[in-house]
């Protein structure tokens, strides 16, 4: 079945009684009791399927956990209260069983290198970067430190660079490591990681996915190799995802493979225009034939669709400029976050790479003068008309 329709139809449909909703219904009990206690028994015995208690398993998240599995190609999935913890979950998943090291790519979202220095790190885990597209230093480096684990990003943040997700898996089989991939930039539209032999594809539910910037949520998305300690993790450290949260993503997926389309060919636009004005030197898009990574764009992703993020330099300027330049924007939204109906810009600097002093960043590439921008589906004209103005 094809995205669009599997985005509309999976996971719903349960019979409640003798009806069956159109849509998945909101449950919030935290318990749930059969006819007779013996059943009750069978239900916790994982003997008979059913629900006991809401940390364990709720109709809602377990609805939408079927429909983003479905999305992603995967055997299981595990619905979380963020993008986060589905990235501790998995990564606790992935290492279960394995030698507690990791290898993760060099960009990765900020919150992602904090969770690996300050929470892995500390518990033992050895981590060590890598440029995830260079297969050359990526093997060198796990032939090195020999991971049970790799993590990286489909598409990364903020300069958008595309690894091999497949020739990475390949590094990470051999070396007997399991691959996550954050796949929250790319959405399963572009790819499905686990389709090219990633064991874990992972999501901010709160960006593409829910889509209107009304949900903070997470998934993990595994093979059946790791389903059995997905929901091991779900269950004993309890990172689930409420109902309500499950019940608005749900609705938000249902139009995420449309309003992606949209924003991909808005982006191209965007991305085109910016590239043509005097004020920018420079502009990061993965639609950009000249991108690094143009051959492993072209072979993994569909004809068309980039993503829908720009990250661009404004010509000579610094914070002062830069900020001048985002209090100018009338319609795009300064705000820390993406993928959502609304355009927004973000100053890296300031937020998900603030930690870092600025030698760093700019060693990692991103300069004081780089905006990202995540762009949304307004009529393209619009946008590009915002951006003019701020720029001129
Ligand atoms: C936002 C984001 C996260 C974290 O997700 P939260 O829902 O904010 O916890 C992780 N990875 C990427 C690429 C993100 O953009």
């Amino acid at each position: 079945m094809n995205i669009h329709t599997k985005a509309v139809h999976s996971g719903d449909r349960k019979r409640t009684g003798a009806y069956v909703p159109v849509t998945t219904p909101i449950h919030t009990a935290t318990s749930f009791f059969y006819e007779t206690a013996e059943q009750l028994d069978r239900v916790f015995g994982d003997v008979e399927k059913g629900y006991c208690y809401a940390r364990y398993d709720n109709p809602s998240t377990g609805a939408l956990e079927e429909l983003i599995c479905a999305l992603e190609g995967g055997d299981a999935a595990l619905a979380c209260a963020s993008g986060m913890a589905a990235l501790h979950t998995a990564i606790l998943s992935a290492l279960t069983d394995r030698r507690r090291s990791i290898v993760a790519a060099d960009a990765l979202y900020g919150a992602t290198v904090g969770l690996l220095m300050n929470v892995f790190e500390p518990s033992g885990a050895s981590v060590r970067f890598a440029d995830i597209c260079d297969l050359g230093a990526l093997r060198a480096a796990v032939a090195e430190a020999r991971p049970g684990c790799i993590v990286m990003e489909s598409i990364s943040n903020p300069l958008l660079r595309v690894g091999e997700i497949d020739a990475v898996a390949a590094i990470a089989n051999d070396a007997g490591a399991a691959l996550v991939v954050d796949n929250t930039f790319a959405t399963p539209l572009l790819v499905r990681p686990l389709e090219l032999g990633a064991h874990f594809s992972v999501h901010s539910v709160t960006k593409y996915l829910a889509g209107h910037g009304d949900v903070l949520g997470g998934a993990v998305v595994t093979n059946s190799a790791h389903a059995e300690s997905l929901r091991f993790l779900g269950r004993t450290i309890g990172p689930v995802l409420g109902p309500f949260e499950s019940y608005l993503t749900m609705r938000g997926i249902k139009t995420f493979p449309l309003r992606m389309e949209r924003q991909c060919a808005n982006a191209c636009r965007v991305a085109a225009w910016l590239a043509g004005h005097p004020r920018v030197a420079r502009v990061y898009f993965t639609g950009d034939p000249r991108h690094p990574d143009a051959a492993a764009i072209r072979r993994l992703f569909p004809p068309n669709l980039y993503g829908a993020m720009i990250s661009f330099e404004i010509k000579g300027a610094g914070r002062e400029e830069v900020f001048r330049f985002m209090d100018a924007l009338e319609m795009i939204v300064r705000a820390t976050s993406l993928g959502d109906v609304h355009s927004m810009v973000l100053y890296p600097a300031m937020s998900s790479h603030r930690s870092l002093s600025p030698k760093h960043r700019a060693r990692m590439g991103i300069g004081d003068n780089l905006v990202r921008l995540s762009v949304g589906i307004e009529a393209p004209e619009d946008i590009v008309a915002d951006l003019e103005k701020a720029l001129a």
